[in-house]
């Protein structure tokens, strides 16, 4: 497939179609669970946090590439295996911590929380990573590519909505698009399955099993750590939903808001430093926590004080696995993308040598992870990097990029024009905390969008997310579980530039594989 031909699809909708269609995608995500709490705009004064309220997403699957989806899937173990070694390597991740820190607090005290933890000794060698690894199509002369937008390696979300959209674009296509009046263009749809919130539960699970019994005599337990007044609960819902009814064995899993970890939970006074956790609503009740789910704790927003650095420390000098740890969050800063991407100067057709110190760089494996990458550049005073500063300096070539800062979650980044004028508020000796990326343009698509009941029609920009799970040791390499973990289309409108869907930004969608 060379093009992404849209042809009449999705077909036009008549305005008692377009209605209908609302009020069934209105009833089955709310049914279903493909929910938020709703924004304080909407939710008014509920005081009781008894509102929920329909995800964004596209009233028709968005039309991607099959070759394209399928590469993306097939390479996550991989880019897992690159991200799990990555972590492993202090070394280099100094130096990329060196890069950044004189102008970002925050990876400093992130790196500290490390420093304070090696000096004492790791008690945990294990670490899990939930990954996803976000792609945009990219259109070449005559072929159509993935292109990497960002690696996550904390907090990666929408897997336990992700696959009920799969299955909400499912029911439409089975009960729904056949009634409309142009329906042949949504007849034979090629929806694959998506088993993301199984998939994500199932890496959880796998490092639950992996920490093994107390050796205390506690039952052990799976905390996720979340932020207070998060909207975007019901995703993390999910995957507890998933894992706690995995396997034969049941597992406990309990919500903690980051603010409140010195208050509920403590080391034990041993060599191992157990991670006990107590039960706020039942104290008698003490749990051994045998893996820590940061859905929190990914930006400066989440420690006001010194003592959420405490909190933080606390979790990672503690027996518990990590997912992540601060290592692993480290490994996902924009840094390290770009240093994998950007070639030496002297020759720009070799593969990076920063790749290469982690994949033998002949292998088809690396090959296929190199197609990937598009232009990425330092912001340092190399010569990529003083090629780059003239690209985001001029008022032409910076409408070409984004700058981005060491940051996660959406809305941190600068585009096009806004990059000149960010870097003159910024001194020069921390530019280096950014990277300059290409902008990637994917081919022009349409779409129907229903976001707080209201329909938004026009065109569309989609960004694939693959998940991956993976779960290492330490201390000797060794890989123990390395899946790939089903996918997230988010969409967004064509004008917006940044598309996260809890950002409020874009909404959720799924593929038809063309
Ligand atoms: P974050 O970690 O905050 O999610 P991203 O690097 O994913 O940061 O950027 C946020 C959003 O900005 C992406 O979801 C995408 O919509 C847009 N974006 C980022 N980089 C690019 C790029 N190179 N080309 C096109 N869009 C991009
Ligand atoms: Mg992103
Ligand atoms: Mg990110």
């Amino acid at each position: 497939m060379s093009s992404i031909t849209q042809g009449s699809y999705p077909p036009v909708l008549q305005d008692a179609e377009k209605e209908r269609l609302v009020q069934v995608v209105k009833d089955w995500t709310v049914a279903h669970g493909l929910t938020v709490r709703p924004p304080p705009a909407i939710a008014g004064n509920d005081t009781e946090g008894i509102l929920a309220t329909s995800a964004p997403v596209t009233l028709f699957p968005s039309p991607f590439p099959k070759s394209c989806f399928e590469e993306a899937k097939a390479i996550q173990t991989t880019y897992n295996e690159l991200y799990a070694l990555i972590s492993q390597d202090e070394e280099f991740l100094t130096e990329m911590v060196k890069e950044v820190a004189g102008g970002d607090e925050f990876i400093a005290n992130l790196w500290n929380v490390h420093l304070r933890v090696k000096k004492e000794g790791y008690v945990q060698n294990l670490a899990l990573g939930l990954f996803r690894s976000d792609y945009m199509v990219h259109q070449d002369d005559a072929s159509l590519q993935i292109k990497q937008v960002e690696f996550n390696t904390i907090a990666s979300s929408f897997g336990g909505l992700s696959t009920q959209t799969s299955l909400l674009h499912k029911h439409l296509a089975q009960h729904e698009y056949p009634l409309l009046s142009s329906s042949s263009s949504a007849s034979n749809l090629d929806l694959p399955s998506n088993d993301s919130a199984a998939g994500l539960a199932a890496g959880l699970r796998a490092a639950f099993d992996a920490y093994g019994s107390s050796t205390l005599g506690h039952p052990t337990c799976v905390l996720f750590l979340t932020q207070s007044g998060e909207r975007n609960v019901f995703d993390q819902r999910h995957l507890e939903y998933a894992l706690s009814s995995s396997g034969p064995n049941k597992v406990p899993v309990f919500r903690l808001p980051f603010s409140d970890i010195l208050t509920h939970t403590t080391l034990a006074s041993t060599p191992t430093r157990q991670l006990l956790y107590t039960l706020p609503s039942n104290p008698s009740l003490v749990f051994e926590v045998a893996v820590v789910y940061l859905r929190a704790g990914y930006g400066p927003g989440d420690y006001p004080s010194q003592e959420a650095w405490e909190a933080r420390y606390q979790i990672e000098r503690s027996n518990a696995v990590c997912c992540p740890t601060v290592l692993t969050q480290l490994a996902g800063m924009k840094k390290v993308q770009q240093v994998l991407a950007t070639p030496e100067e002297s020759n720009t057709n070799s593969v990076p040598s920063a790749l290469a110190k982690f994949m033998p760089p002949t292998s088809e494996k690396t090959q296929r992870l190199l197609k990937t990458f598009t232009n990425i550049y330092p912001l340092d005073t190399s010569s990529s990097g003083l090629h780059a500063r003239s690209l985001a300096t001029s008022p032409t070539q910076c409408q070409k990029y984004v700058m981005k800062p060491q940051r996660e979650g959406g809305g941190n980044n600068f585009y096009r024009s806004a990059i000149p004028e960010q870097l003159a508020k910024i001194p020069e000796e921390h530019w280096n905390s950014f990277i300059l990326m290409e902008i990637i343009e994917p081919p022009a698509l349409a779409n129907s969008i229903l976001r707080n009941g209201k329909v938004e029609v026009g065109g569309v920009i989609c960004e694939l997310g693959v998940y991956g799970t993976c779960l290492w040791d330490q201390s000797s390499g060794e890989i123990k579980f390395n899946e790939e973990a089903g996918y997230l289309l988010r969409t967004k409108g064509d004008k917006s530039e940044e598309g996260g869907v809890a950002a409020g930004y874009g909404c959720m969608d799924s593929v038809t594989l063309v």
